[in-house]
């Protein structure tokens, strides 16, 4: 048997709990102790979850007592924290939104690449079972070379009470949940070279855009809708649901709604549904958010023990933060923007 990895949590907030129950699904590792700098949300989380230590300064990464570490705090917090955490020679995962922009990105890959620190980024979209699926139909061939996709998140949860700094996030949709959608792009279609933005706000007294519509062209000549709003009304609510399709050479996939991918090839149809596996702590609407964490975790661990790269290590997800960086320049400024001249 393979003796278990420590692990320190920092971040003891509203997202901490999927973390920590997705932890306990994860086989080679588990959550030794939690950080917060809020006393109450450390002693609360290591209570609950009956974590043996908690702390409210993340200097305890230099203790030597952790094999990793997993950051669930906001995008503003991760330049520091992670730079705690390699400077003391400690793996990471971090959640997304990686960093505010490109240029705090790069200098955290650059950081870590030089001190040879392993960094993933939590990016749990793509480990959804409807998304491993599907990236496996496309590997088959089946519905041939990719030419367009269109991936849709439209719904109007109330995602302001239990994350209000998303009401003063200047840079809100695109980093909240256009990330998931760039990066799922990537995953599925490949990386991307050009990119076009629209932007809106739809609410009134946001500090940033609650809406973008997104124009990706892929190194492969394919093209890649991205359409993201927190105010969209729609019954039953989608929430949280990415919808669309991939259409190839010969057949095209729909992603419909109750986790159905519809395959259209060689001159039929069939419909595949794919539920997220329940776990004794998953509940709906989150289920299949909440089930693609211990998936995202398990990959970390994985991966950290056989040496091979992660997915989304952070030298790679600098291409998805440069597609989100686009979007935004793209804008502001009404231009196409070329990802070669952010990088
Ligand atoms: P939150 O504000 O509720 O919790 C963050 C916690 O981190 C707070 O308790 C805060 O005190 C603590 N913290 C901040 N800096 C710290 C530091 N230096 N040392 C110790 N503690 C510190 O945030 P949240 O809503 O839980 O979101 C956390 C991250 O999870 C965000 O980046 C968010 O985008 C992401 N998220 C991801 C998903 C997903 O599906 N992948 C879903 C929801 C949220």
């Amino acid at each position: 048997m393979t003796t278990e990895m420590n692990g320190l949590l920092i971040g003891c907030g509203f997202f901490s709990g999927n973390h920590l129950h997705g932890w306990a699904d994860v086989e080679g590792a588990r959550i030794a102790a939690v950080c917060d700098r809020d006393a109450d949300r450390a002693r609360g989380a290591a209570e609950t979850f009956g974590i043996p230590a908690w702390h409210q300064d993340a200097a305890v990464l230099g203790s030597g007592a952790f094999d990793f570490v997993d950051i669930c705090t906001t995008m503003d917090t991760h330049e520091a924290l992670i730079a705690q955490a390699v400077d003391a020679g400690v793996p990471v995962i971090v959640q997304k939104p990686f960093a505010p922009d490109i240029e705090t990105c790069l200098r955290i890959e650059a950081h870590a690449r030089a001190a040879g620190v392993p960094v993933m980024v939590h990016e749990n979209f793509r480990f959804q079972k409807i998304f491993r699926r599907l990236k496996e139909i496309l590997d088959s061939g089946e519905i041939g070379e990719t030419t367009f996709a269109r991936l849709s998140w439209r719904n109007d949860i109330d995602v302001y009470s239990n994350q209000p700094y998303l009401l003063k996030t200047e840079r809100f949709m695109i980093m909240d949940v256009g990330i998931h959608m760039l990066d799922l792009a990537r995953f599925l279609m490949g990386d991307a070279a050009d990119v076009t933005c629209l932007n809106q706000s739809v609410r009134p007294g946001l500090a940033g855009e609650d809406a973008a519509t997104i124009l990706l062209r892929h190194d492969s000549a394919a093209t890649t809708i991205v359409d993201v709003s927190y105010a969209a009304h729609r019954h039953p609510n989608p929430f949280p649901q990415t919808l669309g399709e991939i259409e190839g050479r010969d057949g095209t996939v729909q992603i419909l709604e109750g986790e159905i991918l519809r395959i259209h090839s060689g001159g039929a149809t069939r419909d595949e549904a794919i539920a997220a596996d329940t776990r004794g702590w998953t509940s709906a609407p989150w289920t299949q958010i909440q089930d693609s964490v211990p998936r995202t975790e398990q990959h970390f661990v994985d991966a950290l023990r056989s040496g091979a790269e992660f997915e989304t290590s952070a030298q790679s997800s600098l291409q998805t933060y440069a597609l989100a960086e686009a979007a935004y320049r793209s804008a502001a400024s009404g231009r196409l923007i070329h990802i070669a001249d952010l990088m």
